[in-house]
């Protein structure tokens, strides 16, 4: 990529799944990141770390839109030699202004590169299944900004031709106006009769819609509560819409949902929640860390090749990733084992060790796998020398149960701090009742999460305005000691276990 460059990016309407390869590239690429404020964090984290974020809004300004500011700012950025990305919602040139922002930049001197995005008329029609076009009910789309007041002699829409359009009606941002531009396509012959669907945040979690006519659509949205943003849709395709959309069948749609993950693990959860339609809302409770101290499992890795462990035992992904990110920092690959047996807790602390292309040689599944592990190498460990890689704060089954009947060593290779800050935004989410489940995936993190709770939240829980949603028996076992209710329990301790176990319970919106 050359430098200086700005790129004006579409980041497309919500849903991060939807920003095209080609922005990610760029956004891969940049120094400094301009966003909107819509945007999902989901979409910045492709920044580089060392990328700067900031939001339009941190922008000072005495004009409302802030326009002149952000031409200023990019143009300041990208004379610094830096890659400059301009993170648009939707698409940069529909009703986005990016035009603008690119007659600045090629006045200023400075190279641009457009790039396109998924329009919230086109996700509206997608995530509602509404077809924009068909071939019996409308040849032709009108995109059409509600922000100019009708009737305002200075308006550049003329909505006699407006309501006069052969084909489909898009209405962006034109919330606040509703009760002069519905009144308006009327008057000008539309009829009232004529299908018409408002939705707020197409293709998020929080997507929101109303069906009705023309005539009734503005009284449906106020009833329903609607916000911004969202736009209005008018025309026959509007009657095509099934009863429920493919998207609005999504199991968790418009659920929210809180990740008490460490930050780095939430991500691919977060990903799960969000493609069942989750509104996933992340509050790290606890984070991985290094061992205070690597000599012990230093010396550890030195003899497993030479006279070595007969056995390795892992009891979770992070001590793999730990044990092996350690062996590889000293410049030694997964020789080193040498001939060492592996056995793993978990099918998540198996996919793990497949990561570093080694399979286990002893990997019970399902709840209670600590305890089958135990058994199965009662047998075969038997006078054999074990070293398990643990968490500083690992329960002892393990090193008690396999001492009975062989010489065991154990390593830290990774310990959890608690990072819970009590001020978080995310629990006023919770006073507020904006959360519908707590999704808690480890003893550690129940307790820590339990102990942060105030009178309102647990006055909530115990009222099952939000339900707890635990991933074993050990971890449902914490919070019930907490005097509170569990309303669910995985089956298996791992992402798809919770998933299809707050599927399950979580009740479907009404
Ligand atoms: N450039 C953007 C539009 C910016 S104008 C695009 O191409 O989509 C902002 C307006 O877009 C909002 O007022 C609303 O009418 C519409 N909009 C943006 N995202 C939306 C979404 N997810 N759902 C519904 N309307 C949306």
């Amino acid at each position: 990529m050359h430098r200086p460059i700005v790129y004006l990016v579409g980041a497309g309407p919500g849903d991060p799944g939807l920003l095209t390869l080609r922005g990610r590239e760029c956004l891969e690429a940049a120094d400094f990141v301009l966003y909107d404020q819509l945007v999902s964090s989901q979409i910045l984290r492709f920044a580089p770390p060392h990328a700067e974020l900031m939001c339009v809004r941190e922008l000072a300004s005495n004009h409302p839109d802030r326009w002149p500011q952000i031409h200023v700012k990019l143009i300041e950025e990208a004379r610094l030699g830096k890659c400059v990305v301009r993170l648009k919602g939707g698409d940069p040139l529909i009703f986005g202004r990016g035009g603008e922002e690119a007659d600045a930049l090629r006045e200023a001197g400075i190279p641009y590169e457009i790039v396109p995005g998924v329009t919230a008329a086109l996700a509206a029609g997608s995530y509602l299944e509404i077809p924009l076009t068909h071939r019996t009910h409308s040849s032709a789309v009108a995109l059409i900004t509600g922000h100019e007041h009708p009737g305002k002699p200075h308006s550049k829409l003329d909505w006699k031709a407006i309501a006069a359009f052969p084909g489909t009606l898009v209405i962006y941002m034109g919330f606040s106006r509703l009760s002069s531009i519905v009144p308006e396509l009327i008057r000008y012959g539309k009829s009232p009769d004529t299908p018409a669907i408002s939705v707020m945040r197409a293709s998020c979690g929080e997507q929101l819609s109303v069906q009705a006519t023309l005539g009734t659509i503005e009284q449906d949205i106020i009833a329903a509560g609607l916000t911004t943003p969202a736009l209005l849709m008018v025309g026959p395709v509007v009657g095509l819409k099934p009863a429920k959309s493919w998207f609005e069948k999504r199991p968790l749609l418009g659920k929210r949902v809180l990740v008490t993950r460490p930050r780095k693990q939430a991500l691919d959860f977060v990903h799960q929640l969000e493609l069942r339609g989750a509104i996933a809302v992340t509050l790290p409770v606890i984070d991985i860390r290094p061992p205070a101290d690597w000599s012990a499992v230093d010396l550890a890795q030195e003899p497993l090749a030479q006279e070595g462990f007969d056995w390795l035992v892992f009891s979770s992904a992070n001590g793999v990733e730990h044990f092996f990110d350690r062996l590889h920092s000293r410049g030694r690959d997964a020789r080193s084992l040498g001939r060492t047996r592996i056995a793993v807790v978990g099918s998540a602390t198996a996919a793990k060790l497949a990561e570093y292309h080694l399979r286990a040689d002893v990997a019970p599944d399902g709840a209670m796998n600590s305890e089958l592990l135990i058994e199965e190498l009662h047998e075969r460990a038997r006078g054999k020398r074990i070293l398990l890689a643990l968490a500083a704060e690992a329960r002892d089954l393990l090193r008690e149960q396999l001492s009975v009947v062989a010489t065991v060593t154990s390593v830290v290779v990774y310990r959890q701090q608690n990072v819970l800050k009590p001020d978080h935004s995310a629990f006023d989410r919770l006073r507020r009742g904006e959360i519908d489940c707590v999704t808690l995936t480890s003893p550690n993190i129940a307790l820590a999460f339990l102990e942060a709770l105030d009178e309102t939240i647990r006055g909530r829980i115990e009222r099952g305005e939000i339900q707890l949603a635990a991933n074993s028996e050990r971890c449902a076992t914490v919070i019930r000691r907490a005097q509170l209710p569990v309303s669910i329990v995985a089956e298996e301790p791992t992402n798809s276990g919770m998933l299809n176990a707050i599927c399950l319970a979580v009740r479907p919106t009404a």
